[in-house]
């Protein structure tokens, strides 16, 4: 059976993987990610000489993802600059000589777990991750989303709470969007310490369990998801995803019934592949771009 590089391409850290057919994982490692003169030759080191069709790549961004441009594969407007217009999967081309699949890393997160995962046979479905950022991968008829770019729907302008105490969003460019507001970071300029600290306060994880349902519930009148996963960081707080289904409810006010809304517990979910549909959905991409090149 033929095995792909997997790469989860991350501001932190650099998750590279094999994997093969059945979204299997057969090796799998971390490196922290520092500038792409450090970083690339060490990912290299991982994937040559292994005898790959194909690799994948699901990449922090905003990336370039349409085919027609000179850009293609490459990294845009990151506030990592030493990453910033790095043409990411030409140099993985140029090194293994192999097709490469590209995709956003929320994006790859969907599609493991549409492929191998709880959303697997759904036509419409959105992962959402609430971590160091926020941000949304979005499958349309079994596919990833990319429309003109790709959605950032992590961006999503947000009724602040009168009672915040944060008076503004974390956020550079839009301040009061979801990830100014409700991202790992903002929580912790609100409150004063580290999101993991707080596990005990209930008020932390009643208003951001508002913002990401009010999140939620726009993502559900835009795009009607069959079903909706909630993943990152701040989703290990287990007293979150119950707290969203509530609000979440409660924000819809009756006005959609039916189909999954009647039973929020299977309709938003937790991720389903643990640490692991980032760098399955890689395997998907490079399975895709090995297909498209009209080898296997
Ligand atoms: P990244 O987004 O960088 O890929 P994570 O999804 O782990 O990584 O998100 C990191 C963020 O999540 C940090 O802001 C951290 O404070 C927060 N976080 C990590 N673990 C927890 C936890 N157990 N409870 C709440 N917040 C957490
Ligand atoms: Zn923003």
């Amino acid at each position: 059976m033929p095995c792909f590089g997997a790469l989860e391409a991350g501001g932190t850290k650099m998750v590279c993987a094999v994997g093969n057919e059945d979204g299997k994982i057969l090796e799998r490692i971390s490196l922290p990610t520092r500038t792409p003169e450090n970083t690339m030759p060490e990912m290299l080191a991982f994937f040559q000489g292994k005898d790959l069709a194909g690799m994948g790549i699901g990449c922090f961004g905003p990336v370039d993802l349409d085919r027609s441009s000179p850009t293609y594969g490459s990294i845009l407007s990151t506030p990592k600059l030493s990453w910033r217009n790095f043409p990411i999967v030409q140099r993985f081309e140029q090194a293994l000589g192999v097709p490469v699949g590209f995709d956003t890393d929320v994006n790859a997160a969907a599609l493991g777990e549409s492929v191998w995962g709880c959303t697997q046979g759904m036509s419409t479905s959105i992962y959402i991750t609430v971590g160091t950022g926020v941000g949304v991968g979005v499958i349309i008829n079994g596919k990833p989303h990319h429309g003109m770019m790709h959605p950032e729907a992590g961006h999503l302008f947000m009724d602040r709470r009168p009672d915040d105490p944060l008076e503004q969003g974390v956020c550079p460019y839009h301040g009061n969007c979801l990830e100014g507001l409700a991202s790992g970071p903002a929580i912790e300029r609100r409150w004063g310490r580290k999101a993991q600290e707080l596990s005990g306060c209930d008020a932390v994880w009643e208003l951001e369990s508002y913002y990401i349902a009010q999140a939620v519930c726009d993502y559900i009148m835009v795009l009607s998801p069959e079903r909706i996963i909630l993943g990152g960081g701040v989703m290990h707080q287990p007293q979150m995803l119950p707290l969203v289904r509530r609000e979440v409810h409660r924000q819809l006010h009756g006005y959609l019934q039916g189909k999954g809304l009647d039973d929020l517990e299977h309709y938003i979910v937790p991720v389903s592949l643990g640490d692991n549909q980032g760098v399955m959905g890689a395997v998907k991409l490079a399975m895709d771009a090995c297909a498209e090149r009209g080898g296997r």
